[in-house]
């Protein structure tokens, strides 16, 4: 999959919405359970509830130092 970049939409799925086009952009994502967030990450978010629904490949190591911040 290519990287995605900023403004770039993309068919998704939406846990809520079912089939809808996410857009990427920079959010402060929190993680599930609360413990923390992740702040200006790129995702891609949910054209329809804005949640973040794609967490590309080149976000997760910044998810992960996030989370051990947590810990
Ligand atoms: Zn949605």
């Amino acid at each position: 999959m290519a990287i995605p970049v900023l403004g770039e939409t993309r068919p998704a799925l939406c846990h809520r919405d079912g089939r809808v086009t996410a857009t990427f952009v920079y959010k402060d994502v929190p993680f599930r359970d609360g413990l923390g967030v992740v702040n200006d990450v790129l995702v891609g978010a949910c054209d329809v509830c804005g949640d973040a629904i794609i967490i590309p490949a080149q976000s997760t190591p910044k998810v992960s130092e996030a989370r051990r911040s947590v810990d």
